[in-house]
């Protein structure tokens, strides 16, 4: 059979070409536009040797040649290895040369690091966004743009197996070297039907925000593809910023918010800088947990109920969601997508997977680790078969997050494994004490970490971005929090903050407030 990931672009384009695919700018792109510029860049690609099965990584933020590049690269029966945004020369080219890349293609902006990291991995380099003419240290950078204007469009996809790998995705890798997550297009087909079917209330009518990165998991799937499947609309956004996002999410009508919970903080404090509302009819979050003060404020503020939902890069994302036809259950993740299996397992013994007891009726199975199976799961680590053996067990894969199954299969994230503090011998869990910290008017966004403590073994630190309108100090925090929960959770230190250290999905990169605190107290 054939099946690609490519037809989601192909198939909008011929049943709807009038209808806008993309807002950017002042710019507005139809579907069969952008099927034609997406045919006339595989042209190019094609005429460079890029063909099924060929490597094709790509540096794009989420301007229009991101769709382009990407359906261009799988109508060519092509891998697509999208690289992560911030990635410095050096990591560039680790990723170059672990996935084999053929070529690749490269935003204007990202030269700088990327050229370097392109010679060294001996990779040949393509630029988009670049201005003609374009010479780095004397050597003539070549144009996608150009060479496609000189190509002959393809006329059609080129037929894959469903099994046939589609995407590398890297993993930022908070543990060790990143590995790729290698998923298929049936994989990948699967996830966007089923959301499709069950989870989302999509409509071709609907506009959605487009801000979450297109090379993660996340903002790939729950926004472009999926969104494109139903030939809705996506407004690009390549840099967030909540006072932007409201403009645009405004001026083009947006109905569905699809973000990460810092988004979510940021556009609650934007709104108190602006009277203007979008017309959400429903927001989507993910990525991390969202204190339920969070969704609460969300709703008040935008008059938009937000779905949560869970998932790894792995599980193509989505694993679980709060479907959007039915009541919300705040504070879980929802239930598992259609054909996923989620489980709990024994998180002590690692070389088995041992399931702990279904949940009682009615009631709240153990406290574990999640485990998960199904059509969602990756085909395995690029060329890592050791480490795909000690993620996949039995068939399961083990998600290093910690969470518990009620009411049936209800599933509750409570955090990851490795973010858990030990103090005095007490397990503290970051997401929540931050859902607690949420609660406070005085606080946007917080979050919790533990510091080496030579007395406690480990000290809950809480760094905090306060909100808008209120004044708060550290103490009255500490004092605040020391009312709410157990004497050995409460943070002791509270350090306020004007922002967060975010990757660029906008999710807390946890282990750079651990190093700027660690040093601090040195
Ligand atoms: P790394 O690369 O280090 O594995 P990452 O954050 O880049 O980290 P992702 O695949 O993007 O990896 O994120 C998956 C993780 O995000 C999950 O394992 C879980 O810890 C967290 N996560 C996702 N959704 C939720 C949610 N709704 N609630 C709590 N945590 C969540």
């Amino acid at each position: 059979g054939t099946l690609s990931i490519a037809s989601i672009l192909a198939e909008a384009a011929r049943r709807s070409p009038e209808r806008t695919a993309l807002h950017f700018m002042d710019r507005t792109i139809a579907y069969g536009d952008l099927w034609d510029q997406t045919r006339a860049y595989a042209g190019a690609l094609a005429a460079r040797g890029v063909g099924r099965g060929s490597r094709v990584a790509m540096i794009v933020p989420n301007v229009p040649d991101f769709p382009r590049v990407y359906y261009a690269a799988l109508a060519l029966g092509a891998v697509v290895i999208p690289v992560h945004l911030l990635f410095k020369a050096d990591e560039i080219a680790f990723v170059l040369t672990d996935a084999g890349a053929d070529v690749v293609v490269v935003a204007a902006p990202m030269l700088a690091e990327a050229l370097p990291a392109a010679a060294r991995a001996g990779v040949p380099l393509l630029t988009v966004l670049a201005p003609e003419g374009l010479e780095l240290g004397g050597v003539p950078v070549a144009r996608l743009e150009a060479e496609a204007a000189a190509a002959t469009p393809i006329a059609r996809h080129t037929s894959v197996n469903p099994l046939d790998p589609a995407t590398v995705l890297y993993t930022s890798g908070t543990t060790g070297t990143p590995k790729g997550a290698v998923g298929s297009h049936l994989a990948m087909i699967e996830q966007v039907h089923c959301s499709l079917i069950d989870s989302f209330d999509l409509r071709p009518e609907d506009v959605v925000y487009g801000g979450l990165p297109f090379f993660h998991s996340f903002g790939q799937m729950a926004v472009l593809n999926i969104a494109f499947r139903r030939r809705a609309s996506i407004i690009l956004l390549p840099k967030f910023d909540p006072d932007e996002a409201l403009a645009l999410l405004v001026r083009h009508k947006a109905t569905v918010f699809t973000a990460v919970p810092t988004n979510f903080a940021g556009m609650i404090e934007a709104a108190k800088r602006s009277l203007d509302r979008p017309p959400l009819r429903f927001a989507v979050s993910g990525g991390a947990a969202l204190p339920v003060a969070l969704l609460e404020s969300f709703e008040a503020v935008y008059g938009a109920q937000v779905h949560e939902g869970y998932g790894l890069t792995e599980t193509s994302p989505s694993c679980t969601f709060n479907v959007t036809s039915e009541p919300i259950r705040p504070g879980t993740v929802g239930r598992p997508m259609w054909g996923v299996d989620v489980a709990v397992a024994d998180p002590e013994i690692e070389d088995r997977i041992v399931l702990l007891p279904d949940p009682p009726p009615g009631g709240t199975g153990a406290l574990g680790e999640i485990v998960v199976r199904g059509h969602n799961l990756m085909k395995g680590y690029l060329g890592r078969p050791d480490a795909t053996a000690e993620a996949v067990v039995d068939g399961w894969f083990r998600t290093g997050d910690l969470g518990t199954v009620s009411d049936g299969d209800v599933v509750t994230i409570v955090d990851r494994k490795k973010d858990m503090i030990i103090r005095n011998g007490y397990n503290v869990y970051p997401s929540e004490v931050e859902a607690v910290l949420a609660r406070h008017p005085g606080v946007s966004i917080a979050a919790v970490f533990g510091l080496p403590d030579d007395v406690h073994g480990q000290e809950v630190h809480a760094a905090v971005v306060p909100a808008g309108g209120h004044s708060v100090d550290e103490a009255e925090l500490v004092a605040y929090m020391k009312e709410k929960v157990a004497a050995y959770k409460y943070p002791r230190v509270v350090h306020l903050v004007r922002s967060l250290p975010l990757g660029p999905s906008g999710k807390v990169l946890k282990r750079e407030l651990v190093e700027r605190f660690t040093r601090r107290s040195e």
